[in-house]
């Protein structure tokens, strides 16, 4: 028969590299617990109308990398490919709008996208987000980036290059979009294919394209750049953000092109980048994206979040820092001789339970020799032989994984001893 293995573009994710995901994930949680940004969990699927009126039409994510599909109701249903227009559908479901505007949110799990698997790019990948709904105000931006900027030294992250622009606001983006469409119709010709149908109907997708030929013609000296067009309200907002993070030492970089994928920004968007990681460089993004709630039929609700690629910081951290720091291991490894030691051990690990103590129970039908190299492999501070003589005697023999002492000790001194070498070592 043939062998059924993982849909293309998805992973497991298991013993080791999952104590890194634990990592990041409770490092998260804690900053959103700090900053008070609630978890909000939405479905893993919503209405196909959702992602193409919220994301955009034009967007690549809607145009190609979805996953819609009809359910047995006939209805048309997407996996969420990103966590921004589904917490955004949700507040406005439920009215926060109206009876208590000023939300903010967290988010962490699974998003799908059919793209072309490689490093760093997935079909099935995980974000976290953050989106604070209802605050006009420059300072709001700038908490989100300061927020994203604490997560990733936290977690331990080096060399991370922040990158901003504004996108403008309905008042001065369409000369802006004017502008840019005459320099991109002078060229038309030597774009992709992809690239000069969206001149007309979306230019700002033509900033995202990937085609390094398309980069080559963007980046030149005619290129009307976007800060030229703001008006007096965007330059503000922009120098506001800029001189709230400069003040906490976090230096963004003007990148003129940045843009994103996504259709509903305005004003600030930025984005994390890494040098390290190759084409697949963003670490996060966001940004301002006040039009979102009028894409889904509520007016002028503003809103400002971003999103981080879990797995992409995974890499970076895999490369950064030394793995084994994050692993979890067991203090002590339970190695039952016989049936009666498993008796023993099982009652034991109860007791250890209740007094936090790590351990990893394995059963009787393996030699000696085999439970010693486990418990190495698993780095055990002790392990813990017990069987026949032990159940008749109340005792167990202990031995330090680390030292080679091996004694026998009695169940009442047993936890106590326990208790004390883990505080040790838990404060090393
Ligand atoms: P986006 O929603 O496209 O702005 O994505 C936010 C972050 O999610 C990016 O900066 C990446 O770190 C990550 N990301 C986006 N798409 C993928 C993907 N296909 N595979 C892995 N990570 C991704």
């Amino acid at each position: 028969m043939e062998k059924i293995t993982l849909p293309k573009g998805t992973k497991d994710i298991g013993d080791p590299e999952i104590f890194i995901w634990y990592h990041v994930e409770n490092i998260v949680r804690k900053e959103a617990a700090h900053f008070h940004y609630i978890e909000l969990r939405t479905p893993l699927f919503e209405q196909t109308e959702l992602f193409a009126r919220g994301v955009g039409e034009e967007t690549d994510i809607v145009q190609k990398e979805m996953y819609t599909f009809l359910d047995k109701g006939g209805r048309s249903v997407t996996l969420r490919p990103e966590g921004t227009a589904p917490v955004m559908r949700s507040y406005l479901e439920q009215s926060f709008h109206i009876h208590n505007p000023r939300m903010k949110y967290f988010y962490m799990g699974p998003m799908f996208r059919y793209e072309r698997p490689q490093a760093g790019r997935m079909r099935q990948f995980h974000q976290f987000g953050f989106e604070a709904i209802g605050f006009q105000s420059p300072a709001a931006d700038a908490e989100i980036i300061l927020l994203a900027d604490r997560i990733y030294k936290k977690i331990g992250l080096k060399n991370i290059r922040l990158e901003i622009n504004s996108l403008g606001c309905k008042k001065c983006k369409p000369q802006y979009l004017e502008a840019l469409k005459n320099f991109l119709r002078n060229q038309a010709a030597q774009f992709c294919r992809n690239c000069s149908n969206r001149i007309e109907t979306n230019p700002l997708r033509v900033l995202d394209c990937k085609n390094a030929s398309c980069q080559n013609i963007l980046h030149s000296e005619s290129f009307p750049i976007i800060q030229n067009f703001l008006c007096d309200d965007c330059l503000t907002h922009q120098n506001h953000v800029i001189g709230i993070l400069e003040s906490a030492q976090i230096h963004p970089v003007i990148n003129p092109y940045l843009v994103r994928g996504l259709d509903y920004y305005i004003k600030t968007t930025f984005e994390m980048k890494t040098e390290e990681l190759g084409a697949q460089n963003a670490i996060g993004g966001g940004g301002r994206y006040d039009n979102l709630s009028d894409a889904l039929g509520v007016k002028g609700i503003p809103g400002v979040g971003f999103a981080a690629g879990m797995e992409r910081i995974i890499l970076l951290l895999q490369k950064q820092s030394e793995s084994k720091a994050f692993f979890q291991k067991p203090f002590i490894y339970l190695s039952p001789l016989d049936q009666q030691g498993e008796d023993v051990l099982l009652r034991l690990s109860i007791v250890l339970d209740e007094n936090s103590i790590p351990f990893h129970l394995d059963f009787s039908d393996k030699s000696l020799k085999y439970h010693f190299k486990n418990a190495q492999r698993m780095d055990a501070s002790f392990i813990i032989i017990a069987g026949e003589n032990e159940y008749q005697t109340k005792t167990y023999t202990l031995k330090n994984m680390l030292s080679g002492e091996q004694k026998v000790v009695s169940q009442t001194t047993l936890i106590g001893d326990l208790l004390e070498a883990y505080q040790n070592v838990k404060n090393t």
